[in-house]
């Protein structure tokens, strides 16, 4: 008899299986309908011996020192700021749009001042910032909104920034200083061997077994468990019964190149031109150093993996009725980005993991890692 099945290896599943067995000692099988752990930060080898990651380029960053120091513990880290460019008008310029991406685009010569008051002549004046267009039109006017954010925004999700909520673009900020980083959190780092080697840490005691290819729907019924954690798609787990919950994919078209280096940075976005959005090449998130180089291009898809909730109204509508239901059904425990249809960071879902293992063990709140 297992005390809890976790349904899902990723961060929501592996955290709480790492916690409830080490933590509590219970004993916990984890199943994952895919070949392998790690979940959408799975990482290997490529057939050319280049670290690659399946699922889209995975970068951490946190500001929540318990997340870093938890994680710190199934593994070591490379520091790591990433960096983006966007094409736009035919010119590789920094996005989070900065002081230099505006004096670079307009052949200007701004200080961070005057292109404060650039901004402010250009903005557009909004009551309330509701969409996803707003929040940049109202900082940085139509002209640039439409140059860096209106075609990636609607290649990415298939709907225009108008029909998304605000949070998806604010989560790209607007600077006026030099600072070219994608991220400002205060740790960025890298696993140092990778993803799957932290979580094979994580999922190494001794109270966890975990079965791969191995759909939940089969195990339920054959295999005797007191309470289960569930970390897929909320609405399959309730036979889609308010409707389909969107989710966005993606397909990833992989490269390799026989030069060392095939871009000047980690991801170059492409807002206008191409089927994709961005290509990203890894080895300057791992640090490798090989004599080839692997690069991925994503192309956003209405079907496949579910990999993004889609925040909007009307989503949010219908999942609200499915968190009601899965707050009624008992013994059953929903955690992380598809569960709880919420648009999280890596550190986020190990954040929001943590929580339920305290909530579950009856700990405080504030004891984060449950140690
Ligand atoms: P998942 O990793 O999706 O894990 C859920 C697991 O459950 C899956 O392995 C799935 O196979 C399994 N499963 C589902 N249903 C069943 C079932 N019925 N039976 C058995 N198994 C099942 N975050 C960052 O912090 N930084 C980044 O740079 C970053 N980049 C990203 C790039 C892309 C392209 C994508 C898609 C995401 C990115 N993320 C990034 C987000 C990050 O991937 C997620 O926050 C995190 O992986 C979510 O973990 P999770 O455990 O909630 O879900
Ligand atoms: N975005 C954009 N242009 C860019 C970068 C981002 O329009 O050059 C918008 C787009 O809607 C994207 C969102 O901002 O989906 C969030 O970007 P982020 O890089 O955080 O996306 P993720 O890495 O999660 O796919």
């Amino acid at each position: 008899m297992f005390d809890y099945l976790v349904v899902g290896a990723g961060y929501a599943g592996s955290v709480l299986a790492e916690r409830l067995a080490a933590g509590a000692g219970k004993k916990v099988l984890v199943v994952d309908r895919r070949p392998h752990i790690a979940g959408n930060a799975y990482d290997r080898y490529d057939d050319a011996g280049v670290l690659i990651h399946t699922y889209g380029p995975h970068i951490f960053h946190t500001n929540s020192k318990d997340v870093f120091e938890y994680l710190s513990r199934f593994t070591s880290w490379r520091p790591y700021e990433h960096r983006v460019l966007a094409s736009v008008d035919g010119q590789l310029v920094p996005i989070p749009i900065n002081l230099d991406t505006v004096n670079k685009l307009y052949n200007l010569d701004l200080k961070s001042s005057e292109l404060e008051d650039f901004f402010a002549s250009v903005a557009e004046k909004k009551e309330h910032i509701r969409t996803s267009e707003d929040v940049v039109v109202a900082k940085v006017g139509r002209e640039l909104y439409e140059k860096f954010f209106r075609g990636y925004t609607r290649k990415q999700w298939g709907l225009d920034p108008s029909e998304l909520d605000a949070s998806v673009t604010a989560r790209v900020p607007t600077r006026t200083n030099r600072d070219d980083r994608y991220f400002t959190d205060t740790y960025q780092a890298m696993p140092l061997h990778g993803y799957t080697r932290m979580f094979e840490k994580m999922l190494g005691h001794e109270n966890i077994s975990v079965m791969l290819n191995t759909d939940h729907r089969n195990i339920v019924g054959f295999v005797p468990f007191k309470q289960m954690i569930y970390t897929g798609p909320v609405d399959a787990f309730f036979d889609y019964r308010f409707g389909k919950l969107p989710y966005r994919s993606l397909e990833f078209r992989f490269e390799t190149h026989d030069r060392e280096v095939f871009q000047s940075t980690g991801t170059v976005n492409y807002p206008n031109d191409n089927l994709y959005t961005r290509i990203s090449e890894f080895k300057y998130m791992t640090g490798q150093r090989h004599s080839q180089t692997t690069v991925v291009y994503e192309y956003p898809r209405a079907e496949g993996d579910p990999y993004y909730p889609v925040p909007r109204h009307e989503n949010y509508e219908i999942y609200k009725q499915y968190q009601q239901l899965a707050n009624e059904t008992p013994n059953v425990h929903f955690c992380g980005r598809l569960a709880t249809y919420k648009y999280y960071n890596m550190d986020q879902v190990v954040a929001q993991a943590l929580a339920l293992y305290n909530k579950i063990m009856g700990n405080k709140p504030s004891d984060l890692a449950g140690a």
